[in-house]
């Protein structure tokens, strides 16, 4: 560089000193609630160096401190501001992001309300940014000149271990493991890097093991009808090069994952990638394996993993190695070279939309990316969202069905019971005569039997008899759970744990009673009542440990288990022959949250768990235990009706201009003082109403304490912007929140299209 000014004048021709008068500027945007980017300066040792879509360090604010920001494009300034600030470092080697998914995450930043910088900081993994794994460990190997040099000269004998130990090896090792191989210290290892004989590599400290462990390669089964036309249609999409959803409802067995992998082997023969989204508790080894059979590389992304391990998913990934990529809500991002179909399963459940900045849905994320890349998007599911139904039923979507079974068996009876007057739940019991009587006849008949449960811990409720209220957690507006096992009162909110209360903590009274029935105490009712049954419950307390929940099913499907109880955990994907009995024990639970969607989501989960039995020529039935035994979601599930169900539901819908006939954001206030969060959502409300005066179409509802008022000693307040079209929300949102005052302590959380509102 130094030398260079010399030639300046007499070398450069005139036209690039022209040119070299432009500058290169970068626009940087943070992982901060700013909604602009930043332009700054490229200085001439950067200059062509930098790419959008890499980090860099530049100053910011008015004490210039330095922060790291994500560079999203590059151009020439004809007429600069001289007084740019400079970049000043950067970070990566290469982008981080390619081009398109650096417009889908500013896409996300509109749609969901926050900062483009905020979505790259969540959407690129930690792993990621720090090169995990790549560069911490170095590796040594003998040089190549070695073998000759080691002829001639005599080691002292720990030296002479670690050649033995290199000489055996393709690859360089970590000292550790050299260490470890030649009974050493790592003494050895430099006395032969001084002689010249060893070289340094880099290696990366950890690798994955699902991948390199073999599976017995698969082959197509031959697919029925209603499979193929299925499968054409999608095929007929990806030829087209145009984008197109469809929405593939299918009741559970219907053959949904032979119609996506088959999809995926045509997207692979186009030289492209697959992506699937299934729910995280779906991303079990029998799901990974599927896949596996049938593919040649298969990458799998999940929330478990170690940075370095995600880091070299990654890599491979953008390598263009992989063909398919399964994983949950964040593989969405998965940096696929050349995507050629994304798959959505269970499309209905929850646990795609994120529940922190930014707050996106995969399946709108996944919509916009198909979009940009001119791919089709399946959504698969028994029992969609009305959001999915609605779509396809507006023929904005392309409606796939599958009604029937693989197996041409039918779905199982559904027999509702109205437990209101039943002699055992009145004397405490959570199974009633009719659900009694039905497990003892399929245990006598060598059968397995599921029950369900959506509430885990003992006793939902630690009740005081003097005071009549419930024991709280003192951070959080939520009654303790009674976990008998531990002998501890749990607050399912922040998991704050207090040992067993004595007295009540109000007014000192020692009549404490635990009240409702949690998977802990169903458990130990089963054992009394079926004492020859082997009985094992599943939930994320007796799942803690990493392979429990895979051992667990295969001790049940092995026979060795009779009864099967559990939350959500049990109602996804199990598929046992010999099981011929379900059981919800409790479907209320799900019908009387406070929620929109609390009809709809009994619905589902009622369907899925029926969907566990009745699998093989045993045949099964499905037994529900309500005091509501008229409720549509429940009598349409009990007829397996989706359709009858999502007509009902969309009616009350529409008359309530509920979603999908609406569009709804959530603003959540919180802070450790409640009058000012109170008042901060209060007069926020009052100016969203004010800028909405104007259009009859967008309500405004609250401010008013959430569902949870407290939670971690912060007190909640919550209001809802709804509108027909999600850009009036966005419009009216934007307006106002551009001059809020937000006064210390007070935060706020703007949720688009929430899917929860508590
Ligand atoms: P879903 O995803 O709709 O629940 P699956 O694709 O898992 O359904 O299929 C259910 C069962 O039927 C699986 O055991 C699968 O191997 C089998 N199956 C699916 N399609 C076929 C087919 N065309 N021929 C034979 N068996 C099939
Ligand atoms: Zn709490």
């Amino acid at each position: 560089m130094a030398g260079q000014g010399l030639f300046e004048f007499a070398d450069i021709p005139e036209w690039e000193r022209a040119a070299r008068e432009d500058i290169q500027v970068a626009e940087v945007v943070f992982s901060l609630p700013l909604e602009q980017s930043y332009t700054y300066r490229i200085p001439d040792e950067f200059r062509d160096r930098l790419q959008p879509g890499v980090r860099v360090r530049v100053p910011l604010g008015r004490g210039s401190r330095s922060v790291v920001g994500y560079c999203v494009d590059v151009r020439q300034s004809r007429n600069p501001n001289r007084r740019l600030k400079p970049v000043q470092e950067i970070l990566d080697p290469a982008p981080l992001l390619s081009e398109t998914m650096l417009q889908l995450t500013r896409w996300i930043g509109v749609r969901y309300l926050c900062s483009w910088g905020q979505v790259l900081e969540s959407v690129v993994p930690a792993g990621v940014r720090r090169r995990a794994g790549t560069r911490l460990i170095q590796g040594f190997a003998l040089t190549d000149d070695a073998d000759g040099r080691l002829a001639e000269l005599k080691l002292p004998p720990r030296q002479q271990a670690v050649v033995d130990v290199l000489r055996g090896c393709q690859e360089p090792l970590p000292a550790a493991e050299i260490c470890e191989r030649a009974g050493c210290g790592p003494g050895p290892i430099n006395g032969l890097r001084r002689k010249g004989l060893l070289r340094v590599e880099r290696v990366r400290s950890e690798l994955q093991g699902q991948l390199s462990e073999p599976v017995d390669r698969e082959p197509d089964l031959e697919m029925n009808p209603r499979q193929r036309d299925c499968l054409n249609e999608i095929c007929r999409a990806m030829e087209s090069g145009q984008h197109q959803t469809f929405l593939l409802h299918g009741v559970t067995g219907s053959g949904k994952t032979e119609v996506y992998i088959r999809a995926i082997r045509e997207a692979v023969r186009y030289g492209r990638q697959a992506i699937v989204l299934v729910p995280e508790i779906s991303l079990t080894p029998q799901t990974i394996r599927r896949f596996r059979s049938r593919f040649r590389s298969v990458a799998v992304l999940h929330s478990h993993m170690s940075d370095a391990e995600r880091h070299w998913q990654w890599q491979q990934i953008a390598s263009g190695e992989i063909e398919v990529v399964v994983g949950a809500r964040s593989a969405v991002f998965a940096p696929t070279p050349r995507p050629g179909l994304i798959v959505i399963d269970e499309e209905h459940e929850p646990s795609f939309k994120q529940d922190s900045t930014p707050r996106y849905h995969a399946r709108e994320v996944a919509r916009e990316r198909c979009r940009m890349e001119g791919i089709p998007l399946v959504l698969g599911s028994a029992t969609p969202t009305l959001e999915s139904w609605h779509r396809a039923r507006q023929q904005q979507d392309v409606l796939l069905s599958m009604p029937e079974r693989v197996s041409g068996l039918p779905l199982p009876p559904v027999v509702v019971v109205d437990i209101r007057n039943d002699p055992y739940i009145g004397r405490g019991l959570s199974i009633g005569r009719a659900l009694q009587q039905a497990i003892h006849r399929a245990l006598d008949e060598g059968g397995q039997v599921i029950l369900f449960l959506n509430l885990r811990g003992y006793a939902p409720t630690v009740w005081c008899r003097q005071c009549g209220t419930g024991v709280k957690c003192p951070d959080c507006d939520l009654t303790l759970t009674w976990h008998r096992d531990r002998q501890q009162a749990l607050c399912h909110g922040c998991d704050y744990t207090i040992s067993a209360p004595r007295q009540c903590p109000e007014c000192g009274c020692p009549n404490i009673r635990y009240f409702g029935t949690g998977t802990q105490k169903l458990e130990e009712q089963v054992r009394d009542l079926f004492p020859q049954a082997p009985v094992l419950r599943m939930d994320s307390d007796s799942m803690r440990r990493p392979g429990s929940h895979d051992e667990a099913l295969e001790r049940f499907r092995s026979g060795k288990i009779r009864i099967l109880l559990g939350t959500q955990m049990i109602a996804k994907g199990l598929d046992f022959p010999n099981v011929t009995l379900v059981g919800v024990v409790d479907a209320d639970s799900m019908l009387q949250q406070p929620d929109m969607r609390a009809a709809e989501r009994t619905f589902q989960l009622i369907s899925q768990v029926a969907g566990r039995t009745g699998r093989s020529r045993k045949g099964g039935r499905v037994i529900v235990q309500t005091t509501c035994p008229d409720d549509a979601s429940i009598v349409h599930a009990a007829r397996h009706d989706y359709v009858g169900f999502a007509g009902h539901e969309l009616r009350e819908r529409h008359d309530l201009q509920a979603p999908p006939y609406s569009h709804v954001t959530r603003v959540v206030f919180r802070g450790p003082h409640e009058q000012a969060v109170a008042e901060t959502a209060r007069e926020t409300a009052q100016r969203l109403r004010q800028a909405a005066a104007a259009d009859s179409r967008i309500r405004i509802l609250g401010a008013a304490p959430a569902p949870i008022a407290r939670l971690r000693s912060r007190f909640r307040y919550h209001l809802q912007i709804s509108a027909p079209d999600v850009e009036s929300v966005r419009k009216i949102w934007l307006e106002v929140a551009a001059d809020l005052q937000m006064p210390d302590h007070v935060e706020l959380a703007v949720d688009v299209d929430p899917v929860s509102s508590r």
